[in-house]
């Protein structure tokens, strides 16, 4: 019986990656498909990528898979070629390469099974998320751009859509990609007819949503292949014209990446154009919101008075002020404004 997963310490194992000499790729890959028993799969997947002494963390479930591994250069044509042929769906399927990586975010191989790839809340069993919409190029989304029979919608977040979004495209309002499905059906139930094009990031949820809609009677239902990321890479590799607007939000120190020149967002506290986020510099608030530099250097990189007040108290202080608050929102939802000093810390009722 093999040994199908690690009993190595954690630090142990971090240590072991950092003295690896040999470079890594890190990879993403995702396809939605029919797997009888994800557990089954999940052992043989494990055994075989441990050979080749893959990091990464991978969800299995019965709607298909969700990866993010770095794999050692000498072994990547032979992790091709194993992924290729451990299941007929996964033959050919899209490996997305991360250039900017240095392949040091993983040191062990965690695979799991889950009850869904992208949690979706869907409770209908007769949803397929495998029979997913037409896959648009790079050059046939310009072509969707300019026809005026096509609806694009946006399937990410407000603050993602915030700093850039296709021409035109629709923003579905919702905090969650849950509320976001059958939102988009409301929303676009006078579109029927039309072509319906759907994006998001790196092409997972906008997939899922586009089987969603197919599943709702919707026929002519497409998604952009591989989200934002793909979009950008090949258009500008193919000399396309880029029609994104704006940034790409993505979670990490650059937080986006810039797609075109266009500023479409504005300061959540002055309103000048920005589409620079940050988190409040106070931690006992730590809010995601849009500031200028301008305001940056006024409010010292906070998102209200309060919380530069806050920020310039004894640690101590702090820390009691911190404990009688409830965790509100995290992440400033423009719809409701401009910042201002109370919006987000309870203060007493006033008279
Ligand atoms: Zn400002
Ligand atoms: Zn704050």
């Amino acid at each position: 019986m093999p040994v199908l997963h690690n009993r190595i310490s954690n630090e142990e194992l971090k240590a072991r990656m950092l003295a690896e000499t040999e470079p890594r790729t890190t990879v993403s890959f995702y396809k939605y498909f029919h797997i009888d028993d994800p557990k089954a799969f999940r052992d043989v997947l494990y055994v075989c990528l441990t050979k080749l002494n893959v990091f990464g963390r991978i969800y299995v479930a019965k709607e298909g898979i969700n990866a993010q591994v770095s794999v050692p250069e000498s072994q990547f044509a032979a992790f091709k070629t194993a992924l290729f042929a451990s299941h007929p769906a996964l033959d050919q399927v899209r490996l997305n390469i991360a250039l900017e990586d240095d392949g040091k975010s993983f040191w062990v191989l965690r695979l799991k099974v889950r009850e869904r790839i992208v949690a979706d809340g869907i409770d209908d069993e007769s949803f397929d998320p495998s029979n997913v919409g037409q896959y648009l190029k790079a050059e046939q989304v310009n072509a969707m751009i300019d026809d005026p029979d096509a609806v694009f919608v946006d399937m990410r977040n407000h603050y993602e859509y915030e700093v850039g979004h296709f021409d035109q495209a629709l923003e579905v309002p919702s905090d969650t990609f849950r509320d976001q499905l059958p939102m988009a059906v409301d929303m676009l139930e006078e579109d029927k007819d039309k072509k319906i094009v759907m994006y998001c990031t790196g092409g997972i949820r906008c997939e899922k949503a586009s089987a969603y809609m197919l599943h709702k009677g919707f026929k002519n239902v497409y998604h952009v292949e591989g989200g934002i990321i793909e979009y950008a890479r090949r258009a500008k590799e193919q000399g396309l014209p880029v029609k994104f607007k704006g940034k790409n939000f993505v979670f990490d120190e650059r937080m986006g990446e810039r797609i075109s020149e266009d500023v479409i967002a504005h300061c959540h506290q002055c309103g000048e154009p920005c589409d620079d986020h940050t988190n409040c510099k106070n931690d006992g608030c730590h809010l995601l919101f849009i500031q200028c530099p301008t305001c940056a250097a006024k409010f010292g990189g906070c998102c209200s008075d309060i919380c530069q007040t806050e920020l310039k108290l004894p640690r101590e202080e702090q820390r009691a002020l911190r404990a009688g608050r409830e965790n509100g929102i995290k992440i400033f939802n423009k719809s409701k404004g401009l910042l201002h000093s109370t919006m987000h810390i309870p203060v007493p009722e006033k008279e």
